[in-house]
């Protein structure tokens, strides 16, 4: 298959890793971050980081949406699952994040109506087929998934449909690799950007990170050659002694990203604060639907009392999500944490960091 198998393809695989090996710069360690929770999947499914010299690491990063979600959130929508004559609509990955005293699918057991969905259309059918319910679909995901559910929004408007509802939680990524680099909680050299974010939002918006923070940025696609290629990139920069952003997925990343998508975007949502798991309250990191789609904001349209959330102990999905720990290190993982009974959402999700390490490292 074109765009797939020649990226698979061992022999490639090992000249690329060989060219890596040639490049990195010997008199110094390197640590690479890859910021996409599909990144941190597909390193772990094929062992990429045994092709690494020794001296160059790679770290995971915030970029599995499940993950980053608040627990907050989860209690907000647990709350809206339980009411009576509301319908949630989620993808699968949110149904076993554990809230502060259940998750969606424990709810689904008990009777409530909640429903896993393949997309926000499938809400929005939903909510067209059955104009009793109200229909709340869990708004959770990147600037991948935003437009899509923009897009709905705007649907579901025109064609008269009130009782389709968002809980809005989407994430947008500069932000958050902002904060990364001026926390300095983790020395980091330079970050594998995402590749279905950067469909999106285009490359150029990380010129502000080797600009301000002198770090190496390399686009880069999910299979083994793609991302071997981006961290090659990543290790020539610093060969080149010059810091910029590098794109190794042109193949679907454009400079300026999706013009379009960005437009529809930014119709129905507005940036705004927001809170992430493990980087806490960060400024306009987030998106709010706009007042004029406020009708089927679930936030402010229908209304529930979350319980009050607690605070998770022992999980340490916060600083696995900044790359300050592994998996590994918590205490819980593999042991009282393992994907068929998950304590934290990092090992939930099939993009979590726990759930990768478990799944192809764990040994
Ligand atoms: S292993 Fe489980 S408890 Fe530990 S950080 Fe990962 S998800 Fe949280």
């Amino acid at each position: 298959m074109k765009y797939l198998e020649e990226f698979r393809d061992a022999e490639r695989v090992r000249k690329v890793a060989a060219a890596v090996a040639a490049v990195a710069p010997a008199d110094r360690a390197f640590t690479f971050m890859e910021v996409c929770g599909t990144h941190t999947m597909a390193v772990a499914r094929y062992g990429l980081k045994k092709l690494l010299p020794a001296n160059v690491r790679l770290i995971s990063g915030p970029g599995c949406p499940v993950c980053v979600t608040p627990k907050e959130y989860v209690d907000h929508a647990v709350a809206l699952a339980r009411e009576p004559g509301v319908a949630v609509a989620t993808f699968g990955d949110m149904m076993r994040v554990p809230g502060s005293s259940s998750d969606l699918l424990r709810l689904q057991a008990e009777g409530a109506d909640v429903r896993v969905v393949y997309s926000a259309r499938d809400a929005v059918a939903f909510a067209r087929a059955e104009p009793d319910r109200r229909v709340v679909f869990l708004g959770v995901g990147f600037e991948t998934t935003a437009p899509t559910v923009a897009a709905t929004a705007k649907e579901a408007a025109a064609a008269g449909i009130r009782n389709y509802f968002v809980l809005a939680a989407h994430k947008l990524i500069p932000p958050a690799m902002r904060a990364l680099c001026e926390s300095g909680d983790v020395a980091l050299d330079g970050f594998l950007c995402p590749a279905h974010v950067s469909a999106i939002i285009g490359a150029r918006v990380y010129e502000f990170i080797p600009r301000d923070y002198g770090l190496a940025c390399a686009v880069a696609g999910f299979e083994p050659v793609d991302i071997l290629q981006g961290i090659y990139l990543l290790l020539k920069q610093y060969a080149d002694g010059e810091r910029r952003v590098d794109n190794q997925y042109s193949r679907v990343v454009k400079r300026e990203g999706n013009l379009r998508a960005q437009e529809v975007q930014a119709e129905v949502f507005d940036v705004c604060d927001s809170r992430w798991r493990g980087l806490g309250d960060l400024p306009a990191s987030g998106l709010a639907i706009r007042e004029e789609y406020a009708a089927l904001d679930a936030a402010r349209a229908l209304e529930v009392e979350p319980e009050e959330t607690v605070p998770d102990h022992g999980c340490i999905c916060g600083d696995v999500l900044t790359g300050a720990k592994v998996p590994a290190d918590c205490p819980l993982f593999g042991d009282e944490c393992t994907p068929a009974r998950p304590v934290g959402p990092c090992m939930v999700s099939s993009e979590g960091s726990c759930a990768a390490a478990f799944k192809f490292e764990y040994e």
